[in-house]
């Protein structure tokens, strides 16, 4: 078979390479191919559940909100330009110990970066915040430009603007293999192969099979989502119910408002271990496991019926420090995000503008620790991530 010449192919059409395509369309009389293995917006990717939390307070310091605000931007562009409700707005509550170590980063996040926040008392969530049901010394922190976005709805409007401005969108055709040459990059599909000028590696939880590297560095962890149908749903819609992280004990839950009417998503942290490829990933809990989590749900949450309503099992790509791939390889064609470790949802905008910027060698803001050999080196003294993020 013939193989056929292109400027970009972006590998994968999942959260990365939907945003990356997105911003390469926009580039004048660029010739780009985005590869897909399955069909456009499915089920099997780390973006698939309904919802994702978007948070600008987060726990893990400041490396991430310059990325966060810039998403922010790019989200509100998405939706004005796709003409779809993707973020919506309505704040993000941290719920947990007064001086528990997550909240404290959060709260020096918020006052490092000046972002507009709320420190509520115990007296103050109760009165508030009937829905959750929170303990004696619990304080929150409402994170004002945090919510939900929705995932499969940002995916399908970046695909379709990329489509609307000229990029071409191949589905149902998996990636075999990837070969830098000194005039190009091969990307052979079981339908054909490409050759291009640069090539985005934006593969998610299968980009091991592409990157000897990547297999080594990256580790996949299951991700469970449950939904849980509350007595009073009216108080657990998105006006009066902000996505939340609630930590209690060693108990960690995360989820957001009802998007549907009915039930809303509360889930707790992965107790699976890590697996290495994507074929090894359980696709359902286990009853066991169900209970445990509705037991853990109704003890969190007010009016909460245990048994979750919908439930599914997912995974995502680990880095061991949890900071995602960046990178653009030494002859300037291979640019390889990967490893957004659980938390990349709401940064990925940003990536999809660093993917761009660094395939078109254009100035980036990319924080150098993200880069592949910065993450090879302190892998070597870490190991590979072992498990427990959510
Ligand atoms: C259950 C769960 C909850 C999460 N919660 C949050 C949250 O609340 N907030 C947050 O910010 N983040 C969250 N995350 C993290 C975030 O959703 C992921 O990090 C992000 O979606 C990963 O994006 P990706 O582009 O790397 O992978 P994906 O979105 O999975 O995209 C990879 C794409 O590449 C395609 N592909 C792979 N191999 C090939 C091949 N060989 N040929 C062609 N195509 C290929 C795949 O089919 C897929 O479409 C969560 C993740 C999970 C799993």
């Amino acid at each position: 078979m013939e193989t056929q010449k292109t400027n970009v192919v972006v590998i994968g059409a999942g959260t990365v390479g939907s945003m990356a395509l997105w911003q390469l369309s926009k580039r004048d009389g660029l010739d780009v191919v985005g590869i897909e293995q399955y069909g456009r917006v499915h089920s099997h990717g780390s973006y698939a559940g309904e919802s994702r939390v978007f948070r600008t307070a987060v726990h893990e310091g400041g490396t991430y909100v310059r990325m966060i605000q810039r998403s922010r931007e790019l989200w509100r562009e998405l939706e004005a330009e796709s003409g779809r409700s993707i973020y919506a707005e309505v704040g993000c509550l941290s719920i947990a110990p007064e001086g528990f170590p997550d909240l404290e980063t959060a709260l020096g996040t918020v006052r490092d970066f000046d972002l507009p926040h709320r420190v509520l008392s115990t007296e103050e969530l109760r009165a508030e915040f009937p829905q959750h049901r929170v303990h004696d010394g619990d304080v929150g922190l409402l994170d004002a430009h945090g919510g939900g976005l929705r995932p499969e709805v940002a995916v399908m409007s970046a695909l379709d603007l990329a489509e609307a401005n000229g990029a071409k969108l191949l589905f149902n055709t998996p990636v075999i293999d990837v070969e830098e040459r000194p005039d190009g990059v091969v990307v052979r599909t079981t339908q054909g192969a490409w050759i291009a000028d640069t090539v985005i590696l934006a593969s998610g939880s299968w980009s091991s099979r592409l990157s000897p590297e990547l297999n080594e560095l990256l580790r996949l962890q299951v991700l469970g989502l449950t939904w849980f149908m509350p007595k009073q749903p009216e108080l657990f819609a998105p006006e009066r119910f902000p996505a939340f992280l609630r930590d209690a004990g060693s108990v960690h839950f995360f989820g957001a408002p009802s998007f549907d009417g009915y039930a809303f998503k509360a889930c707790t942290n992965p107790e699976w271990p890590v697996y290495r490829d994507v074929s090894e990933v359980p696709t359902t809990h286990t009853r066991e496991e169900l209970i445990r989590i509705g037991q853990r749900a109704a003890e969190l949450f007010e009016g909460v019926n245990p048994e979750p309503v919908r439930q599914s099992v997912h995974h995502c790509a680990y880095t061991p420090d949890r900071l995602p791939v960046v990178d653009r390889s030494a002859s300037g064609r291979l640019v390889t995000i990967a490893g957004l470790s659980g938390h990349g949802f709401k940064f990925s905008p940003q990536l999809g503008e660093w993917a761009a910027q660094l395939a078109m060698d254009e100035e980036s803001t990319v924080d150098p620790r993200f880069a592949l050999p910065a993450h090879l080196s302190r892998l070597a003294e870490t190991g590979p991530y072992t498990g427990g993020g959510h």
